[in-house]
């Protein structure tokens, strides 16, 4: 962004008297973190239980911020710098977010869902940035706060904004979604995260569903059309215009053939695109996550074969079904993060796959699922199949759920620890072979990606 001090005050409703001068000077960006603060950049102090920001104020001022926020009941604002005085920061970002949205002459693309949020953003900004100027949520920032620092990370000359946004509530989609209000929204499938906050896989549809309360009266839903809870919403709402991708017939792009080598996926598809396909990722999920993004290309008038082109060319943010190779151990990266539907996709991705024989996985706990947290450790035996997985290592205090359910299958090939990196590498030194293949998965706070550092 450029923008002028006094601008900025306009969209905060602050007086333009108060700035003593300094309404010219300009505001390049925004940053809450005086660590990785721009020069140019406009700071926002929060204040928090632990820490209160007003304390680096300075420090961006040193840093060479452009301006700050600063709290009307905060004491003692220094002297000789320009501060927009507010009543609460995140409503001065959001609200700076709000009105330089108005401004931007993007498109916009807003992708939500359980699942594939950051894999179908990176898939789908790779496949338009030939054609267009492309900007996309750096990282995971799709919340109250890292939505609004993202709208405002864009430049003025940006074509395609694609943004992720994520919830843990109801009530927070729908705010996301009405301050980016997007052309086009994705839902790219319905899980069991965030069970504990909504009750049931009804309400996490009817939660993601919220998106469309800020599409743009022309815009177009796109959704996981082989979701039941999502195709009801979608019936319920005459007027929206949408389309349908997944496995079943019905969907407006339907995926009808998967087959996966060492270097990715090749599938076929039927409806609004046709043909053969192919993308260097792993998994029928990131094929699912890729056929929502070519019908999004599609229609904002790319071509079947500039699709084509573009899907061999995608890579995905790490530890997202990353191959790892180690000596002659195959490792795939899954470790950025787990829940049980992702979990189960990649359970069977690694059970239909012919790259390996000797396929292991090595799985950590899933973290906030609430009261059935038991029961979805537990069910996950269920979908591992003792002929195709020939050893499991399991890590963390939940884990020992599915440990139990196991161990009468798995006896001599079962590896259970609560927090010990170093008694899975120790296994892996000791068991793995040329034709190993490994899967690791689990949430974020287990970084099981540990194992592959030690191992190294
Ligand atoms: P977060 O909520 O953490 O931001 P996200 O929605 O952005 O997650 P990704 O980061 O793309 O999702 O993927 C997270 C995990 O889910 C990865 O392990 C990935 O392989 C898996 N995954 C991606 N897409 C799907 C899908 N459609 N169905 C099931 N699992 C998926
Ligand atoms: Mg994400």
């Amino acid at each position: 962004m450029r923008k002028k001090i006094k601008d900025i005050a306009q969209w905060l409703n602050i007086d333009i008297e108060e700035l003593e001068g300094y309404g010219e000077n300009l505001v390049t960006g925004v940053s809450i973190d005086t660590r990785t603060l721009k020069e140019g950049d406009l700071f926002i102090p929060f204040r928090g239980e632990k820490t209160n920001g007003h304390k680096f104020v300075q420090q961006a001022f040193e840093k060479g911020a452009s301006c700050s926020l600063w709290l009307k009941d905060e004491p003692n604002p220094p002297k000789n710098v320009p501060l927009l005085f507010v009543e609460d920061s995140e409503t001065a970002l959001q609200q700076m977010a709000r009105m330089y949205r108005e401004e931007l002459k993007a498109t916009f693309i807003g992708i939500t869902g359980s699942n594939g949020k950051t894999s179908s953003k990176d898939i789908l900004a790779s496949l338009l940035s030939p054609y267009y100027k492309v900007q996309k949520t750096i990282g995971n920032f799709n919340n109250e706060l890292g939505l609004p620092l993202t709208i405002l990370s864009l430049d003025e000359d940006t074509e395609m904004a694609v943004l992720e946004m994520g919830m843990s509530g109801f009530g927070e989609i729908e705010f996301l979604s009405t301050l980016a209000k997007p052309h086009y929204a994705i839902i790219t499938n319905i899980g069991e995260a965030h069970m504990q906050e909504l009750g049931s896989r009804e309400g996490i549809a009817k939660a993601k569903f919220e998106i469309i309360k800020g599409l743009d009266p022309e815009g177009v839903l796109f959704y996981d059309g082989d979701e039941p809870l999502l195709r009801a919403l979608v019936e319920k709402t005459p007027k929206l215009k949408s389309k349908a991708f997944g496995f079943q017939s019905g969907n407006d792009l339907r995926i009808c053939e998967i087959e996966t080598t060492e270097k990715g996926s090749r599938f076929m598809v039927e409806g609004d695109l046709n043909g053969e396909f192919f993308i260097p990722i792993l998994g029928k999920h990131q094929v699912k996550n890729a056929s929502g993004a070519m019908l999004v290309a599609k229609s904002i008038g790319l071509s079947d074969e500039q699709i084509r082109k573009g899907l061999e060319q995608v890579s995905l943010t790490n530890m997202r079904m990353q191959l790892v190779p180690l000596g002659d151990i195959l490792f795939i990266n899954d470790a950025y993060n787990a829940a049980p539907t992702s979990m189960k996709a990649a359970i069977e991705f690694l059970q239909s796959t012919s790259m390996r024989n000797d396929k292991w996985l090595v799985l950590g706990d899933m973290l906030e699922l609430g009261e059935k947290e038991r029961q979805f450790h537990e069910e996950l035996a269920d979908y591992i199949d003792g002929e195709k997985i020939s050893r499991v290592c399991l890590f963390g205090p939940r884990m020992e759920w599915l440990y139990h359910r196991l161990s009468p299958r798995f006896s001599g090939r079962l590896l259970y620890t609560k927090d010990d990196y170093g008694k899975i590498v120790d296994y892996i030194k000791q068991y793995a072979t040329k034709d190993t293949l490994i899967l690791l998965k689990g949430s974020r706070g287990m970084k099981l990606e540990t194992i592959i550092n030690d191992l190294q």
